[in-house]
């Protein structure tokens, strides 16, 4: 039967509605702040967003939005290469660019089209594409469509990677090698000297996807590569607008002049609408407060640490370095879904992240800081996990 493979997936969905609770999908009626909401009628603390300037709910973001909106309507009904290239699009491609100091820019309508796309379209029959093991789904999506020889390097594993690059021999001039800046489910930052460094002995052609790095890494906020001093060695940067920008949308920066060619070549770009010009009023907007106002990264950065103290105190299983992302690993299925429940009912809104978008078999329960976190929010959010603690639902390293 053609529905027979989603079985599985209706019985995960059957008990989780039998157990009455709704980590997927649940509704948030109403935003209060950049960190507060009511989700299923209940009134949280907003710590799964991703929303790590808390520039969501920026007045002047949505000024910017409203000015646009009045201006251009509510969207282009169209791709950029046929009426969708507003003025706005342009501006922004323009903006990014010069964020990066780099000449090239493409905007996407998504942070997922913008990797998918470029990942696709990059290399192709004949060349070859090593990617890190624990790569974005939109990396996969791409890749997988791209038509290249595949092959994977073991997570933030440099050595792994020369390793393969060097078996490579003269076919690294044909060689993509794909890595992110921070990771999103982990938080663990790539380690990028190492990497620039593999890349220059052997070739290669190195993209990096800043999704969760730009705007929370870097002296300007450009992400892991700036904060790495590596920036030089990168060849294409993506990212998106959906998190430190707090919109939507994502791109591609680089320093090769290539990149106005491939852009029409690429099939995420040329077939779908562009974004609403709304949406793009306010990304610039965002993206120009990122660089008037670097004092939100180190708010952003002493809520990290302060919660991740705060979780390793209590002996919770989190990573090695405090991150703007940090995942409390779980002891099962079960105990996941209970204590994601017991946060909720205490007010703090988390991620729940299961295989397959957790990286391995394991269950995380996945926190996302923001800048616009207040102390006592932080505060908030550690009380919560202690009280999971003391109720024996969440293990600790010393039970483990
Ligand atoms: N790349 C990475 C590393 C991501 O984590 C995500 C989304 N979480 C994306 C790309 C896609 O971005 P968007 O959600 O803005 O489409």
């Amino acid at each position: 039967m053609l529905f027979d493979k989603f079985q599985e997936m209706a019985g995960f969905q059957a008990n989780l509605a039998d157990r009455e609770v709704k980590p997927f999908g649940a509704v948030t009626e109403q935003i209060l702040s950049a960190t507060t909401g009511i989700v299923e009628g209940k009134e949280v603390i907003l710590a799964g967003t991703n929303n790590y300037l808390g520039l969501s709910y920026d007045e002047r973001c949505i000024a910017a939005a409203e000015t646009a909106l009045r201006r251009w309507g509510t969207g282009t009904t169209g791709s950029r290469l046929a009426n969708g290239s507003f003025a706005e699009h342009e501006a922004l491609e323009r903006e990014i660019a010069d964020f990066y100091g780099l000449n090239h820019a493409i905007v996407f309508s998504t942070g997922f089209s913008a990797t998918m796309g470029m990942c696709a379209t990059l290399a192709g029959p004949g060349d070859t594409i090593l990617l890190d093991a624990d790569s974005h789904a939109s990396i996969y999506a791409g890749v997988n469509l791209s038509g290249a020889n595949i092959l994977r390097f073991k997570h933030n594993n440099p050595d792994d990677l020369a390793k393969r690059l060097r078996r490579l021999g003269d076919d690294t001039k044909r060689t993509l090698i794909i890595a992110e800046g921070i990771y999103s489910m982990y938080g663990d930052i790539a380690p990028l000297q190492e990497i620039a460094a593999v890349k220059r002995e052997y070739g290669g052609y190195l993209f990096l996807d800043e999704a969760h790095s730009m705007g929370c890494l870097g002296a300007s906020g450009r992400g892991a590569a700036q904060a790495a001093g590596v920036e030089d060695d990168i060849d294409f940067y993506a990212g998106t607008f959906s998190k430190s920008l707090g919109s939507i949308g994502g791109f591609c920066v680089s320093r090769h002049a290539e990149l106005e060619a491939i852009r029409f070549c690429i099939r995420a770009y040329i077939f779908t609408a562009s974004s609403s010009p709304s949406v793009i009023a306010s990304t610039r907007e965002a993206l120009r407060i990122i660089r008037a106002e670097p004092e939100r990264q180190d708010k952003l950065w002493s809520n990290a640490h302060r919660l991740y103290d705060g979780l390793k105190a209590l002996g919770l299983p989190v990573g090695p370095a405090a991150s703007p992302v940090i995942a409390v690993e779980m002891a099962d299925h079960s105990a996941t879904i209970d204590c994601w429940k017991a946060l909720f009912d205490g007010g703090v809104y988390v991620n729940l992240v299961v295989p397959p978008a957790s990286p391995s078999t394991n269950y995380l329960l996945r926190n996302s800081v923001s800048a616009a976190h207040t102390t006592e929010q932080i505060d908030t959010i550690i009380r919560a996990y202690a009280a999971l603690v003391d109720a024996g639902l969440a293990k600790t390293e010393q039970a483990a």
